[in-house]
């Protein structure tokens, strides 16, 4: 995982909590879990959880457990349960044979609610939900503008004897009783200063199937109650979740000790948030359910399988987990710090090819008729062992339209009337001028001369040459679709809108521009769906599962231009 002692410093204070824990005896091992509901895809935000649970095992020498925190049956699909699956072993995590479900556990914890009532410490309440909320109590501001929190309201059921409750219990799950008629709630304090802890409710009745148990309860366990329980049947000892959980951590005790369960130990840390994006599942489900993006593994998503999809390297996410350390307080991170660590991966690995995204033809004057020359070009400077390749060179190529101006702004070093540029690999070829489309007015052709005695680039006579461009050879072209991808909220906080809007307001109006002229040099043929390569002087493309025979499909994994270091020196984070 992380090796050095700066990319580990932020990680200290869990690793503090557990070497201490070791030491004192609280545990004798470490045995962590990741808990992801089946309601949607992983994200980025689930690979940092993924990141923390799986290496503090493995620092400690421990295990972790995958367990599907499977209680809510309105929004879970085993869809949910392989997307997640196929995500984490994508990013290079493995949970072995530890791979567990709450919903195995629904018997378990049925009777660990029978064991509370009989020890007078939960009873089935007629209240409805808006009556509980009610009888809770909220915040209020006192004549200060001070927070605090007026005791709560006791339910007139809370009295109710052991053995009429276990009856009605019994008669819950029996489904004697409409949906939200009674539900079964801790009887702990409905003074207590946090609210949670307010005789929470353990289960609801709900007449909904569950993906995996069918319709054999018609109650199920709220989160509160299921999740510690299911902590302590696996005997995880530290239980590491995002800081919104602070708040729970006293219920997540209560539950443990008074159903005499392992001592499971809950430590949180803070989320990760990122610019420009919004990272909770309920979010990003309704983007995909208003067909604001393809769907989950949409290219333009910050989930995992939208990540692979648009090329990211999973070695180059984990080193961005690395960098960005596990806090104790929210912030929120820059998304470029996220595409340096993806370029720096992809540097060291992608092939190099040559393709034009917006091609112009560029005529060759002086060029042998049906002349073509196969000219070798290294597949990666910074891998040797990735070898050389050959590419065609003809009398009539594609250029870019950049690459050209009818008249050049200053510093433009580039292809102008009159002027000179090296054609990467190939010649130095001299601009001699330009016709354009009568009926648009747009240039049509570029033409030019080369001069034979600087193949490969080289000018012999030492002459100035500023300007690189690339090029493909025009007969030997292969046609591909080039999926240009941006930002896909145009603010750094997209949650943060204006009364009256939503964040589907801040989604930016050109997320995805697809471009289909590009053209690309012959050995893109052999690249394979999923793999990445670099266009030179273009950015780094990922081939696309969309991709036919006819017609390949890439998408943008990210430019070239990297302002990360610039960024860096004026801050490292925007804190919240
Ligand atoms: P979401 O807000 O996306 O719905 P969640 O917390 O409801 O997330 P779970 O499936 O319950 O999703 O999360 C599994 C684990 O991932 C939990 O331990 C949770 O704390 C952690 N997690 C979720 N989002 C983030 C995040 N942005 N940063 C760090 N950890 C996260
Ligand atoms: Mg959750």
């Amino acid at each position: 995982m992380s090796d050095s002692s700066e990319k580990t410093e932020h990680f200290d204070f869990i690793r503090e909590a557990v070497a201490e824990d070791l030491r004192s005896g609280r545990f004798s091992q470490v045995h962590t879990r990741f808990p992801p509901e089946p309601n949607g895809w992983l994200h980025i935000g689930h690979a940092k959880a993924l990141f923390v649970d799986f290496g503090i095992a493995q620092d400690f020498g421990g295990v972790c457990n995958l367990r599907f925190d499977d209680t809510n049956p309105e929004k879970e699909d085993m869809e949910y349960v392989e997307a997640i699956q196929r995500d984490i072993k994508w990013l290079g995590f493995d949970w072995g044979d530890r791979l567990f479900f709450a919903s195995d556990y629904y018997e378990l914890l049925y009777s660990l609610a029978q064991k509370l009532i009989r020890k007078g410490l939960a009873y089935v309440d007629d209240l409805d939900d808006e009556q509980i909320k009610e009888y809770r109590g909220t915040n209020v501001p006192d004549k200060n503008n001070i927070t605090y929190t007026p005791p709560g309201k006791n339910s007139p059921y809370r009295d109710r004897s052991v053995e009429e409750n276990l009856d009605l219990f019994a008669r819950m799950r029996a489904g004697e009783f409409p949906d939200g008629a009674k539900t079964l709630r801790a009887k702990i304090d409905m003074a207590h200063p946090n609210l949670l802890m307010r005789d929470p409710v353990m289960y609801r009745i709900r007449r909904v199937p569950h993906y995996r148990t069918g319709n054999t309860w018609c109650i199920y366990p709220m989160y509160d109650f299921a999740h510690p329980l299911s902590d302590a049947i696996e005997g995880i000892t530290h239980s590491l979740c995002s800081l919104e959980y602070e708040i729970h951590r006293p219920l997540y005790d209560w539950f443990n000790q008074n159903c005499d369960m392992f001592p499971s130990r809950q430590i949180e840390f803070a989320r990760l948030n990122i610019s420009h994006t919004v990272l909770s599942k309920r979010w990003l489900l309704q983007l995909v359910l208003e067909k604001k993006v393809s769907g989950w593994d949409d290219p333009r998503m910050p989930t995992i399988a939208g990540m692979r999809r648009r090329g990211y390297p999973a070695a180059g996410i984990l080193d961005f987990l690395g960098r960005i350390g596990i806090a104790k307080t929210d912030s929120m991170v820059d998304i470029q710090l996220l595409e340096h660590c993806i370029r720096e991966e992809l540097n060291k690995r992608a092939m190099r090819l040559m393709a034009v995204l917006n091609p112009v033809k560029l005529v060759i004057e002086n060029w042998p008729k049906g002349q073509v020359e196969w000219l070798e070009a290294v597949n990666n400077p910074e891998d040797p062992s990735a070898g050389t390749r050959k590419i065609p060179f003809s009398g009539e190529l594609y250029i870019d339209r950049e690459d050209f101006r009818e008249v050049p702004p200053p510093k433009y070093y580039r292809l102008f009337p009159g002027n000179q540029v090296r054609l990467r690999y190939g010649y130095i070829v001299t601009c001699t001028g330009f016709e354009k489309d009568p009926a648009h007015g747009d240039i049509s052709v570029i033409t030019c001369t080369y001069d034979p005695a600087t193949r490969g680039g080289d000018a012999p006579d030492n002459r100035k040459v500023k300007g690189t461009i690339h090029w493909v050879s025009a007969e030997h072209a292969l046609p591909f679709e080039a999926r240009l991808y941006d930002y896909l909220f145009e603010p750094e906080r997209p949650m943060e809108v204006p009364e009256g809007k939503t964040f589907l307001d801040n989604l930016a109006p050109n997320s995805l521009i697809i471009e289909r002229r590009a053209v690309a040099e012959p050995a893109t043929r052999e690249i394979s769906v999923g793999q990445t390569v670099q266009f030179e002087r273009v950015g780094y493309f990922c081939k696309d599962p969309d991709s036919s025979a006819a017609m390949a499909v890439f998408n943008r994994t990210v430019s070239l231009k990297d302002s990360w270091t610039k960024i860096e020196k004026k801050q490292q984070e925007i804190v919240h």
